[in-house]
């Protein structure tokens, strides 16, 4: 093992950690700067390139060496005076042309925790970071397949042995270009619980509008919302156009554009005044057919995406959809059928890392907004086996999963030095001081 560089506490944690991001985007976007558009596509050799400059950087400032644990999982131990351990971490992995802080701001903001803790004598408690594997499952559909491998959630032979790239790669073929046997991913289970985990953290961009609206730099994460996706299918009967008067048809695509409407209505009427209560609706897709000009729709598919943080709210919700499905099919003279896409519960954060989220976030900025996640984070997984919270950066603009995301250095800065504190308050508190 190498020594470690010697790390000043002098210089503002929140310098380190965005030349870092900086140093990164040299290597893994295209022209190398941070809005050329991120690269670092799971399993593929720029992501590789990622990890590569992660193990070299832990390696020199830390003198600590990377494990890959079975599900291609990188992991950094810093071991303290008690194997009991707070975990930490997020996704260094990217969609195409993404962003230089989906993911890499949480992985390189525990570098830094790493580094402040090593210069600072001995940790109480045992620190891990860790950068999932694919989490934006970008190449081959399926998301969080790392964090679910550790949470023990995952079926890789149902829910990953078929998975083909665009290339037509097989995604066994991929993991095996990386180490990781699919037959073996699930071993990451055990080897999560056997590091004593007692609360994971993590910090990412808010991928959204809210904290920008607010104008807040950094906020508390309620959880993460829960899920309803279906598609819907419409059929009445394609006819000519011109020979067929209005209220003679059985027009597929107007049940659908009613159903859309009223699931806008769901979304307003269940979402209440809070970030809390917050609750989303969207058709995001629509296939209607015969699909030419001088036809009336016989049929249409259209999909359905339902968020919200409280379960109950979501089951209203969904009822309240199918009902107006059957409703929008009758005025149209259609029949209509749900076909389940994917659903998870909503999964909210652990009360007291709330508080301790809460506190950090005050101290910082003055203030703790509150928000909850409506995107799938690698926390979500954790969450269902150990106590879990996330604190999000403002997104300016509001968006991400494109090159053009981004958040002002400023709030950055905050969103760092808050992270830090939250790290600090649950190593003391799994510590028992
Ligand atoms: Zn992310």
């Amino acid at each position: 093992m190498s020594a470690a560089r010697t790390v000043s506490l002098a210089v503002p944690a929140s310098e380190r950690v965005i030349a870092d991001l900086y140093e990164l985007a040299a290597r893994t976007a295209t022209d190398g700067s941070i809005h050329g558009g991120g690269q670092r596509v799971a399993w593929g050799p720029i992501w590789r390139e990622a990890r590569a400059w992660f193990t070299e950087k832990v390696k020199t400032d830390l003198g600590l060496p990377v494990h890959v644990d079975p599900a291609g999982n990188a992991w950094v131990t810093l071991q303290g005076e008690s194997d009991d351990s707070v975990v930490f971490g997020s996704h260094l992995d990217c969609v195409p042309s993404g962003g230089w802080l989906d993911g890499c701001l949480g992985v390189v903001a525990g570098i830094e925790v790493l580094r402040r803790h090593a210069a600072g004598g001995k940790s109480p408690v045992t620190l891990h970071l860790i950068d999932w594997a694919d989490e934006e499952g970008a190449r081959f559909g399926r998301s969080l397949a790392g964090s679910s491998s550790s949470a023990g959630t995952l079926d890789p032979h149902k829910e990953l042995a078929h998975l083909v790239d665009r290339a037509g790669v097989k995604l066994p073929d991929a993991l095996r270009e990386n180490g990781v046997e699919l037959d073996h991913m699930l071993d990451a289970h055990a080897y999560l619980l056997a590091r004593k985990p007692k609360a994971y953290l993590e910090l990412h961009i808010e991928q959204g509008p809210v904290l920008e609206s607010l104008q807040e730099p950094t906020g508390v994460v309620l959880g993460t919302m829960g899920v309803e996706r279906h598609m819907i299918r419409f059929k009445g009967q394609a006819v000519h156009a011109g020979a067929t008067p209005i209220p003679l048809r059985q027009d597929a695509f107007l049940s659908a554009a009613e159903f859309a409407l009223a699931c806008r209505d769901i979304g307003l009427k269940f979402s209440g005044d809070t970030p809390r209560t917050r609750v989303v609706a969207t058709c995001g897709v629509v296939k209607v057919e015969p699909g030419f000009v001088t036809a009336v729709p016989g049929f249409t598919e259209i999909s359905l995406d339902m968020r919200a943080l409280d379960a109950g709210v979501l089951a209203q919700m969904k009822a309240a959809a199918e009902e107006a499905s059957h409703i929008a099919a009758d005025r149209n003279g259609c029949s209509v059928a749900w076909e389940y896409i994917w659903q998870i519960e909503p999964r909210p954060f652990d009360p007291k890392l709330l508080e301790f989220c809460g506190e950090a976030v005050q101290q910082i900025v003055g203030r703790a907004p509150q928000l909850p996640s409506g995107p799938l984070h690698d926390a979500a997984e954790m969450a269902g086996i150990m106590p879990t919270v996330m604190m999000f950066a403002q997104s300016s603009p509001g968006i991400s999963h494109t090159k053009l995301e981004d958040t002002p250095i400023p709030h950055l800065d905050k969103s760092i030095r808050a992270f830090q504190l939250l790290v600090e308050k649950t190593v003391a508190h799994v510590a028992g001081i």
